[in-house]
């Protein structure tokens, strides 16, 4: 574990802090730092299995551990009062969380008053350390506890890792580098995982290697069940019009491919960029061709799924997302709706609490950000967003985008026509377009797919300009059938001084 890590839990336990908090899968690592720090103090352990142990060596000790469970093994330790202890308590959220089994008010309570005693007792140096797997904190003891987050290995950590363990099996130079920056993201624990794991089937450890890196993260994503892999099949040519955003997001991948020279030539990190406008007018579609024009994979996250039940439970899921989008980096991280997931703020009461916390932990990330996750959100409703999304230094930009034009109508016409084959000499698409005025993108796509699925019904089988014409004729655009809300929008669109997607 690294000096900086080691020094701020010290601090921790010097000043006094009850209860510290270690959410961490790697209880291994964890021992390892809580060594690292203890001056020959004495620590009782009591395990995830649910056993009393020592803390060096793991075997079943004697005494407090007659006490059968952690109920007795607290009230034990509690009545044995050692003035100066180490209380390693693992796995043991799920006393925490009110709709598990082990659900224990008694062990919350019992927790509460050896911390109490702790901030209140002269002379009585306890730290407890809850070390879980999950974030779980229990509202009564939620103002006693200091969560202690354990960061993952930095780049120079990595090199040294890999440089000091590992030198024999690797044979050059550039191979450390490579991987060194494919590991960016991932735990010790797992960084170790992938290199032993490449050593037992080679006895060697090469840059083809960095596919086991690839692996790795995939597991991450799946596993993790906040974020979600969208595939990937829109290139920029799919999306139709949008001219300016199109050229915008093609310069900044050249530059989010280049990112080493980008940096050296003074070049900020690109965050991301938000794209403002009418429903079913391509927001999510450059979205996802902006993976494809990145060439790195697509993530989306759903704020509304971040919502947890227990206290600090969605800021703990907000984070893993974080955690998780920045293990797969490169990548697209793609935030739909953002006026949904983020309604609310400044509000008062339990949710929009959360919802506030979340939106000001998601915004800081999104500024201090490092790491090569560029963030795409999409919204249709700028007045339904917190003002501060609006302001510079939070998105790279801000892009409006409207109902297409004439010409845009047409690009999108013959991408649908032509996706399905049937851009042929029996369509003319100029006819059409004076006839879509006030369609969006998806309105025009479902045009051309209900024209085809007639043709394919039909005796000759043809799609032809006056079939399209005839379609378009019994169909009604979003501007009519949303004609309030599409007015409202355009409206609200018109208060702010947003990037036109399309050129005037
Ligand atoms: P919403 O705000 O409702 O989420 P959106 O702007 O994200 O809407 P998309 O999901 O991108 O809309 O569009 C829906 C479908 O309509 C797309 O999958 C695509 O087939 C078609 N479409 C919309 N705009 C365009 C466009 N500019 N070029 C080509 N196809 C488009």
């Amino acid at each position: 574990m690294r000096q900086e890590d080691a020094d701020e839990l010290t601090s921790y336990i010097d000043t006094h802090r009850p209860i510290i908090y270690i959410n961490y899968f790697d209880f291994h690592a964890v021992d390892g730092l809580i060594a690292q720090v203890n001056k020959d103090i004495p620590v009782y352990e009591y395990n995830e299995a649910g056993r009393h142990v020592d803390f060096k060596t793991k075997a079943p000790k004697g005494a407090i551990e007659r006490s059968g469970n952690l109920a007795g093994f607290l009230t034990a330790f509690d009545d044995n009062k050692p003035r100066k202890a180490f209380l390693v308590l693992k796995d043991a959220h799920h006393y925490f969380q009110k709709e598990s089994p082990s659900y224990s008010p008694e062990i919350i309570a019992l927790l509460k008053s050896i911390a109490q005693r702790i901030m209140y007792t002269e002379g009585y140096y306890v730290t407890v350390f809850l070390v879980c797997s999950e974030l779980a904190l229990p509202p009564e003891l939620e103002k006693m506890i200091t969560v202690f987050d354990i960061p993952f290995p930095t780049i120079d950590e990595i090199e040294t890792l890999i440089k000091k363990e590992y030198a024999e099996c690797i044979i050059d130079e550039n191979t450390i580098n490579e991987l060194t920056v494919s590991f960016k993201g991932l735990s010790d624990f797992e960084i170790r995982q992938i290199l032993n794991l490449a050593y037992q089937r080679s006895g060697m450890i090469t840059a083809e290697d960095k596919i086991l890196v690839l692996k790795e993260k995939e597991q991450i994503i799946k596993k993790s069940g906040i974020l979600e892999i969208v595939p990937v099949n829109s290139t920029m040519d799919d999306v139709g019009g949008l001219s300016n955003l199109k050229k915008y997001l093609r310069d900044k991948s050249y530059i989010f491919n280049n990112l080493g020279e980008a940096r050296q030539f003074g070049i900020d990190l690109p965050k991301g960029i938000l794209i403002v406008g009418m429903p079913g007018c391509g927001k999510s579609l450059t979205a996802k061709a902006t993976a494809n024009q990145f060439n790195v994979p697509l993530l989306r996250l759903d704020i509304g799924k971040l919502m947890g039940k227990y206290v600090g439970e969605s800021e703990e899921n907000l984070s893993r997302a974080i955690k998780t989008a920045e293990a797969v980096a490169p990548c697209v991280l793609w935030i739909d709706e953002l006026e949904k997931a983020f309604a609310g703020v400044g509000g008062s009461g339990g949710a929009s609490d959360i919802t506030t916390r979340l939106f000001g932990q998601f915004l800081t990330w999104l500024q201090e950000k490092e790491s090569s996750v560029y963030v795409v959100a999409t919204s249709n409703k700028l007045n339904a967003l917190p003002p501060e999304f609006k302001r510079k230094g939070r998105f790279d930009e801000l892009f409006l985008v409207e109902l297409p034009n004439a010409q845009e109508r047409r690009k999108i016409f013959e991408i649908h026509l032509g996706k399905r084959k049937k851009l042929t000499g029996d369509v003319n698409v100029i006819p059409l377009l004076k006839e879509t005025e006030g369609y969006s993108g998806a309105d025009i796509e479902a045009v051309v797919k209900e024209t085809i699925e007639g043709a394919f019904i039909s005796d000759d089988k043809t799609v032809t300009t006056d079939k399209l014409l005839n379609t378009i004729k019994n169909t009604k655009s979003i501007s009519i059938t949303l004609k309030e809300e599409i007015e409202a929008l355009t409206k609200e669109y018109e208060k702010y001084n947003l990037k036109q997607a399309t050129p005037k």
